[in-house]
């Protein structure tokens, strides 16, 4: 076959391949895109089993309000999702669902925990939220090692290391403090160092969190509007195709080579795992390939249940949390925000929590007796069950691991993706890198 030329060549159709392919379409770009699975969308997918549309994982997403989806949306799509939105995080204990604390006054009523933890949460909050100009080495301690002055309770423990596993994907003991108090909005993570800490701690004294929100046909709407926005002909998909090299000339990417053939651009875009980086191509040097090694994953277990009909206590508009428990977890009843993702007054709920181990079976069962213990009466309703094993993002937030950059050491090779940017989570992540990546390419006159 012969081999062609392109204006670019994007390896993975996930979305941040797809959004970076949009975009460079936009920009009258000839774009390929090179999947090697059957289907387009990665993690930011939705398929459908007996009435019940699944996607990959249950999402909300963050940042709807000025976020870097929003930007990409408002500068390149034609067909836009639509969300509803969502602002309620709630944590469930006792039977009951209580708000997530976002602000010192909601901290102090958070009955969830007794009095005096409540006050050692705010003193641990506010010494952090004032570190975070004033000292930053300390938030680059684990919240474990953060918090241990201030000698939590079990309970407090409990509580605080789930949070960690959502926002960050690992342990207390791996996450640093910034990441926490970053990913739940207590700290803006885009200006962390410009802002005087008055005006943090007026934030957290009112908190303003960002809009949250889920795209309406479920996940994969986003993926499939992106597409639909890009111009005819301006983008060919090759799937079922696997790239297995980078073709280099003198420190600058002219090519890949995949399993079937071999394709021609100078400027090439790589959205797969940063790990495997090192795999495609013998040019980088040692210390970068070490940069890449230390990259941490987490692999997640989501349970999505089918409900004969919508349970009151499983009504509301937002997610949960549930803590009280050695397999936490973190529930999106997606059929409550549209309703067509279930059959006809039924509920779709997904719930996910992190799993280290390989046994897998005991694993699912050890999450069931979580929801069971949390929600006594789904146990009755349940009438479909489907799992899904997924790494959620290429990369976990760890304490002294550092993303790479997306500009890469190789000239014209950009790199895109949740493990190139560590703002945010998943695909607001994803979105940071993407227009990240576009920036280095506009500097560096390739687009
Ligand atoms: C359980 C779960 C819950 C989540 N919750 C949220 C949430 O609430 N909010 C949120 O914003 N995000 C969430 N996410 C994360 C979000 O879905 C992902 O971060 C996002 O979809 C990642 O997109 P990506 O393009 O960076 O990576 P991916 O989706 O992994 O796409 C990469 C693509 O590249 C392809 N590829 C890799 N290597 C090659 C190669 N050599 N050749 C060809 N193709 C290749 C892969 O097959 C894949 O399709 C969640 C994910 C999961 C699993």
């Amino acid at each position: 076959m012969k081999n062609k030329q392109y204006d670019a060549i994007v390896i993975g159709g996930g979305i941040s391949g797809i959004l970076s392919t949009l975009a460079l379409s936009k920009e009258g770009k000839k774009v390929l895109v090179i999947e090697k699975n059957d289907i387009i969308g990665g993690n930011c997918r939705t398929y459908e089993i007996d009435g019940y549309h699944l996607d990959t994982g249950p999402h909300v997403i963050t940042n709807l309000i000025d976020g870097p989806l929003v930007e990409l949306i408002k500068k390149y799509f034609t067909v836009v999702p639509r969300f509803s939105s969502i602002n309620t995080y709630y944590v469930r204990d006792n039977k009951k669902l209580q708000e997530f604390p976002l602000t010192l006054l909601q901290l102090a009523c958070f009955n969830i925990l007794p009095k005096k933890e409540r006050l050692i949460m705010s003193a641990a909050m506010i010494d952090a939220v004032a570190n975070s100009s004033l000292n930053k080495n300390v938030l680059q301690k684990s919240i474990y090692e953060y918090m241990k002055k201030y000698n939590p309770s079990e309970k407090t423990n409990r509580l605080i290391d789930a949070l960690s596993y959502f926002l960050s994907g690992k342990s207390m003991k791996e996450t640093p403090t910034w990441r926490m108090l970053g990913g739940s909005g207590y700290i803006n993570e885009n200006d962390q160092n410009k802002k005087g800490h008055l005006k943090k701690f007026i934030k957290f004294a009112k908190h303003n969190y960002s809009s949250q929100g889920y795209p309406l046909g479920g996940i994969q709407s986003i993926t499939d509007c992106a597409i639909n926005s890009i111009p005819k002909n301006n983008a060919t998909f090759h799937l079922n195709e696997k790239v297995i090299k980078l073709i280099t000339k003198n420190n600058t990417v002219t090519g890949v080579q995949t399993d079937k053939n071999i394709y021609h651009s100078n400027l090439v875009i790589y959205s797969g795992f940063m790990k495997n980086l090192s795999d495609l191509t013998d040019i980088l040097d040692k210390k970068y390939k070490s940069k890449l090694s230390k990259l941490k994953q987490t692999k997640s277990l989501t349970l999505w249940l089918g409900l004969k009909k919508k349970l009151p206590e499983t009504s509301y508009i937002g997610s949960e949390m549930f803590f009280n428990t050695d397999t936490p977890y973190w529930a999106v009843p997606v059929s409550n925000f549209d309703n067509h993702l279930s059959p006809k007054n039924k509920q779709l709920i997904g719930f996910t929590t992190v799993i280290e181990d390989k046994n897998i079976e005991k694993r699912i069962k050890e999450l069931k007796n979580s929801i069971f213990k949390a929600i006594p009466t789904i146990e009755n309703q349940i009438e479909f069950e489907h799992t899904q094993i997924t790494i959620p993002e290429k990369a976990a937030v760890t304490i002294g691991v550092d993303f790479p950059s997306p500009k890469s050491p190789i000239k014209n090779l950009y790199l895109v993706g949740t493990d190139t940017d560590m703002r945010s989570m998943g695909i607001t992540r994803a979105s940071y890198s993407v227009i990240k990546a576009l920036k280095f390419m506009k500097d560096d006159k390739i687009i």
